[in-house]
């Protein structure tokens, strides 16, 4: 009989954790597993936000797939995925086709943008490595540009950032922690620099611990960040952003605009003719979408209920490596024979934010409250811990945030 063929897209956080955790549970003989990836490296999108400020550089954050999966064991395929076609078994490539008998999904998120005129043709976002690294490069040519202007454009020195959620929140803890370096380096003011936060609900982080959201809010308006809570952005230009607040129209003169104001999963999955739910796939506690026995969802593009709150899960890469793990146990379960699967829960450990590197503010073990050091503290442990699982201390060597006294 002929081994079945598992094929898994993507390689964030859910794709390659799937591959790490089936290349140690099953055997050559028991199936084929292939791994399909744009890039020939894995990257942690949680640390792309630092990429993208320019106080991490993006080699830190990106891990070559072939240095944590055993290419004998899974067969690595460099290639974009064009289309799923989940009633025939089969997926689309740019340069070739692969049929499976079990499809693992993992590609990830792309930025939501709810339709705002300007936004997707003029706004950056954090989504990649290559995303990251566009807007540290814009932000340094704006600076560089000032300077060399007769009429010196402050468009050029405003950072607009879409949304006061976490990744929001990061970045422009990152960018308070850069900016002082830039100016230093281009010989510009800090005081001419501005860094604005514009959020549309009427907190930052709206449904966070509101202590933690003070601290946060004062922690990075102490170091010169503006936030404008109660505004929302209608539309994005080349050299301005436009938003509503109290019913007034407001503009900023910016030409760096960094949306970071909702996600959605990969557009390519609601394209195959699975039921979405803005972008996001309803999965059972299999993990598997209704009606495709042979198609497992992990990570942001699956879409789970919590029971207790009656809203889905938020897309987390704390939930993707969990449902990567369960999925990779559950097939290992399927092709060794046993058609019983196991429910998949997430076991939520608690959330941790960075406010640069050097502050940041968690809740962990359902209320316990961190903020300065010990939620920086604790955010690299969680950073070290996934290194850990995913290569093995040299990994963690390699890679990890092993300085916590920075
Ligand atoms: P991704 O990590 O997005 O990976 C998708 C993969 O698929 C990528 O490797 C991509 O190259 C590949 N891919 C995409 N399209 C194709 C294609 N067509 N063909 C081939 N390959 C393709 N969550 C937390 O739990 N904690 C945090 O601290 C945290 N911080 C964050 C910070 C930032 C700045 C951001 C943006 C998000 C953060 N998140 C955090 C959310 C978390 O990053 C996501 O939930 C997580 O990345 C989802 O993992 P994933 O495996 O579904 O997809
Ligand atoms: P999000 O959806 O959590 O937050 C987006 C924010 O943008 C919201 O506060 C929303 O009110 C605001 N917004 C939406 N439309 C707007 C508009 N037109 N104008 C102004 N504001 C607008 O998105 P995110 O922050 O990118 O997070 C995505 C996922 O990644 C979440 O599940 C989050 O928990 C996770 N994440 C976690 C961490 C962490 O744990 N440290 C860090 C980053 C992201």
């Amino acid at each position: 009989m002929k081994n079945p063929n598992i094929v898994i897209l993507g390689a964030g956080y859910g794709g390659i954790m799937t591959a790490v955790k089936l290349q140690k549970s099953l055997g050559a003989n028991d199936a084929n597993v292939t791994l399909v990836n744009k890039h020939s490296y894995h990257y942690q999108t949680t640390w792309l936000h630092e990429n993208a400020a320019g106080t991490l550089h993006h080699d830190r954050t990106r891990i070559q797939i072939n240095d944590v999966v055993n290419t004998s064991k899974i067969n690595f395929v460099q290639d974009t995925v064009t289309e799923i076609k989940p009633q025939e078994k089969r997926v689309l490539l740019e340069n070739g086709e692969l049929s499976y008998d079990y499809l693992v999904i993992g590609l990830g998120f792309e930025a939501a943008t709810f339709g705002i005129s300007g936004l997707k043709e003029n706004a950056f976002t954090i989504g990649s490595i290559n995303s990251a690294r566009l807007i540290r490069q814009h932000i340094e040519y704006n600076f560089a540009k000032y300077n060399n202007e007769a009429d010196k454009k402050q468009e050029r020195l405003n950072i607009v950032v879409g949304g006061a959620g976490f990744t929001g929140i990061e970045f422009v803890g990152e960018l308070a922690n850069r900016i002082p370096e830039l100016c230093k380096e281009y010989d510009v003011p800090r005081e001419q620099v501005r860094i604005i936060n514009v959020e549309a609900a009427p907190t930052a982080l709206p449904g966070f611990d509101p202590e933690l959201v003070e601290y946060a809010m004062n922690s990075l308006e102490a170091r010169g960040v503006e936030f404008k809570i109660g505004a929302m952005i209608k539309e994005v230009t080349e050299n301005k952003l436009v938003f509503e607040k109290d019913e007034q129209r407001e503009e900023i003169e910016t030409n760096t605009v960094v949306w970071a104001a909702g996600v959605r999963g990969n557009s390519l999955v609601e394209e195959a003719g699975f039921e979405a739910n803005r972008g996001r796939i309803p999965v059972g506690d299999d993990l598997r979408p209704k009606g495709f026995e042979d198609v497992f969802i992990v990570g942001d593009c699956a879409l789970i209920m919590n029971e207790e709150t009656e809203r889905p899960y938020p897309p987390t890469a704390q939930i993707a490596i969990q449902e990567a793990e369960h999925t990779a146990a559950n097939l290992t379960r399927l092709i060794k024979g046993d058609s019983h699967l196991e429910p998949f829960e997430p076991d939520l450990k608690g959330t941790v934010a960075s406010l640069g590197h050097n502050d940041a503010i968690g809740v962990i073990f359902d209320d316990k409250k961190l903020f300065g050091w010990s939620a920086t503290a604790m955010k690299k442990i969680i950073d070290n811990r996934y290194l850990l699982k995913l290569g093995g201390i040299p990994l963690v060597l390699k890679k990890g945030k092993l300085n916590f006294f920075q």
